[in-house]
């Protein structure tokens, strides 16, 4: 990555203001320094030499969620995503800006799968026996010592799809705490006749450090170029909007990956049936690194539909929640402001049961974490998309 953000990037920005509607940041406050064009402005300023480094600066940098919403609003193509990149980097270099310690720990422990597997060994066994209480793990039962690698080729010997072939990006926080959504996806690929891969020498895909300015995304991604670019695949998949955009940064030029759900929706997944009379209505929110990063219209209707359940858009569906990655440890209380302005409907939202899908698991922790700290009274389900295609959702 190049060290110096070049300041011909910021001359883009012709301060029309269109990006201010969409900023949860800006809408939260009202205030000019808090919006895209602010942040922009006070980079450019900085590196022009007529602002002085300053703590305003760092805590404007710092507000952002990195959502991303800008980019898609901004009528001049201002790389906003690739410049906050880089600007938080420098600052976490620099001492400027210092994650929260867990956050260290964290990024330290990614780097090495195996070990960030076996630290998060207990929070799996939580899960698993149901006695987790976090506010932001939702309920699951995960494998806790088979891994989806593991399980991807026993399942693949007993059913022998003949399909497409994949290989799958199982992820860190996903393999290590909500595996049982990776074993869905394998279900849910392999019942629909797709052959699927997962390479043993994958890392991390460097979200995790993008969203925190720590560690080397560049070293990461040099990894998952070796693990991923050497396979004979059609597609490269991954069931996090998050991370999919994160190693599609590391894998191009040349390579790209597809949101699992969109990959699916290109195939025409096996429909689910629902019990006649069954009151479930899903609200699907959709992530903002699959919209807004990855770019992609969304989740596929065609996969909704075969969900078999009656399903709807969440209201402002592709606003951000809040989570922004690790913006809700960062900076909890701006998050918790975002969800609920967002989270509110669910109170009165007709169904029985309702359930909140979406397709990325840092936003489903965001999204249980409202019925948790009380933001949203009544009961409802958080799951991701995929689950609601596997054979072993219900909800009735
Ligand atoms: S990334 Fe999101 S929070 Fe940050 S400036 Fe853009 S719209 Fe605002
Ligand atoms: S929409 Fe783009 S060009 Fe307009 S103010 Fe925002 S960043 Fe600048």
């Amino acid at each position: 990555m190049d060290p110096e953000a070049p300041s011909s990037h910021f001359s883009n920005c012709t301060h029309c203001g269109f990006c201010l509607a969409v900023c949860p940041t800006y809408k939260l406050t009202g205030d000019e320094n808090n919006s895209p064009r602010g942040r922009l402005r006070l980079w450019s300023e900085e590196a022009a030499g007529r602002l002085p480094p300053d703590k305003w600066t760092d805590f404007y940098t710092e507000e952002c969620v990195g959502c991303l919403a800008c980019e898609t609003a901004c009528p001049a193509t201002v790389p906003y995503g690739e410049i906050f990149e880089r600007i938080r980097h420098q600052h976490v270099v620099s001492h400027r800006s210092q994650p929260k310690m867990a956050l260290r720990l964290a990024a330290a422990a990614v780097a090495i799968p195996s070990l960030f597997n076996l630290a998060l060994l207990p929070g799996r066994i939580l899960r698993q026996t149901g006695l987790s209480f976090h506010r932001f793990l939702f309920p699951g039962r995960p494998p806790v010592l088979k891994s989806s690698a593991a399980y991807a080729a026993e399942l693949m010997s007993q059913r022998r799809p003949t399909g497409p072939r994949v290989a799958f990006l199982t992820g860190c926080l996903m393999e290590a705490m909500f595996r049982e959504i990776n074993f869905a996806t394998i279900r849910v690929l392999i019942e629909n006749n797709v052959q699927v891969l997962i390479p043993l020498d994958q890392g991390c895909c460097g979200a995790f450090q993008e969203h925190t300015g720590l560690g080397d995304p560049e070293a990461l991604g040099a990894r998952n170029r070796r693990a991923f670019s050497s396979l004979d695949v059609d597609a490269v998949v991954s069931n996090s909007s998050g991370c999919g955009y994160a190693l599609g940064k590391s894998l191009k030029p040349g390579g790209s990956v597809r949101d699992v759900l969109g990959f699916l929706g290109d195939l025409g997944p096996v429909r689910r049936e629902r019990a006649p009379g069954d009151a479930t209505r899903v609200y699907v929110d959709l992530p903002c690194h699959l919209v807004h990063g990855q770019k992609t219209p969304g989740i596929p209707a065609q996969v909704l539909d075969a969900t078999g359940y009656r399903w709807e858009l969440a209201p402002n569906s592709r606003d951000c929640c809040g989570s922004g990655g690790v913006y809700n440890i960062q900076k909890p209380e701006n998050a918790r402001a975002i969800l609920a302005a967002k989270s509110a409907f669910l109170n009165e939202a007709e169904g029985q049961p309702v359930v909140l899908a979406t397709s990325n698991h840092v936003c489903m922790m965001q999204w249980h974490s409202a019925g948790a700290t009380g933001l949203v009274k009544r009961a409802y389900e958080v799951r991701h998309v995929i689950q609601l295609l596997d054979p072993g959702a219900d909800f009735s």
